[in-house]
């Protein structure tokens, strides 16, 4: 099956009635990119910045994020990296630091974290900046559900790219700057959004873990973290509404994007753009290019406001 797969590598994903979709790939390490590419990704949708910053006690240096960051642009030569600020807190704390919060989850964790921490978030910004130079790098800002988070976030990037113009380094002044929908507040409320920002990204992963009230790493109620449940469907249709009429791409990064089984389910809702494991590249193009785009609409469409959830196996 792998033999076969690994021809579709350069086959272009779009579905029998000719919608593109893109495909791309999430890393958490800069050595992934290899695999991405070795599995056709057209660009890094999310690369998680975690892994500069967990098990260690000292914080990375503008220095080491920047190589780490480059090296990624680089190996994607001009593809679209799309860079994910720290997603600290919760179930990925700092080393040394004693974590207080008695609902991590619902804590000080990511865009939150980094506001709080001005130092650390500017250090971070100016690296992802400097490695814009290097091809094409998109800022997501992950577990927002403010817009004043929106405008802090934009305001860092304005100084961060300040400071560059102070030291003669260089830069893209066209870096995009687009935000993680996966707290629930945001995919309701999302129009506000969609008009302040460049792009969407939805992260799934979270934002069935808020939906629905299930710890996401509590194996005592994983039978309850249900992706099919109508609410997180009517959700993500939400959001991808919201892009389509204001013309902001959006993108789903949650583990429900590398799964085959839910890839028609997922471009019935409309969703054009993926960003999965490496692993599952192939996979889910390999749906995509089997799939009738519009029939998977109109299924979609008349069955998302039913009580029962929707069985993806029954969408052809
Ligand atoms: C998500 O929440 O869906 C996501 C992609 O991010 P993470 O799994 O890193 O929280
Ligand atoms: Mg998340």
């Amino acid at each position: 099956e792998r033999v076969v797969l690994a021809q579709l590598k350069d086959v272009p994903a779009e579905t029998q009635d000719g919608i593109a979709v893109s495909l791309q790939a999430n890393i958490e390490l800069p050595d992934e990119a290899e695999s991405a590419l070795a599995n056709g990704a057209t660009g890094i949708g999310l690369f998680r910045s975690e892994f500069l910053f967990i098990g260690r006690s000292e914080l990375p240096t503008e220095e080491e994020q920047y190589q780490a960051y480059a090296s990624v642009v680089r190996t994607m030569q001009h593809r679209p990296v799309t860079i994910r600020t720290l997603d600290i807190g919760a179930d990925k704390a700092l080393d040394g630091e004693a974590t207080v919060a008695t609902n991590p989850a619902l804590g000080l964790r990511a865009i939150r974290y980094c506001l709080a921490h001005p130092d650390l978030f500017a250090t971070q910004l100016r690296a992802i900046l400097r490695a814009s130079a290097h091809g094409t790098v998109r800022i997501l800002i992950p577990m927002v559900a403010h817009m004043h988070e929106v405008r802090a976030a934009r305001a860092a990037i304005a100084s961060a790219m300040a400071e560059l113009d102070l030291r003669g380094q260089s830069y893209s002044k066209n870096v995009e700057v687009g935000a993680m929908v996966e707290i629930p507040a945001t995919a309701i409320a999302i129009e506000p959004f969609a008009d302040a920002l460049d792009f969407l990204s939805i992260g799934t992963n979270d934002l069935i873990q808020y939906t629905l009230a299930i710890d996401r790493a509590d194996n005592e109620v994983a039978g309850l973290y249900d992706p099919l449940h109508p609410a997180i469907l009517r959700l993500i249709a939400n959001v991808i509404n919201a892009g389509i009429r204001v013309g902001k791409s959006v993108a789903l990064c949650g583990e429900m994007a590398g799964d085959p089984q839910l890839t028609r389910l997922l471009l019935g809702l409309g969703l054009t753009q993926f960003s999965m494991h490496p692993q599952q590249l192939l996979s889910v193009k390999r749906e995509i290019l089997r799939a009738h785009s519009n029939a998977l609409r109109v299924q979609v469409a008349t069955s998302l406001n039913r009580a029962s959830p929707i069985d993806p196996a029954s969408l052809h």
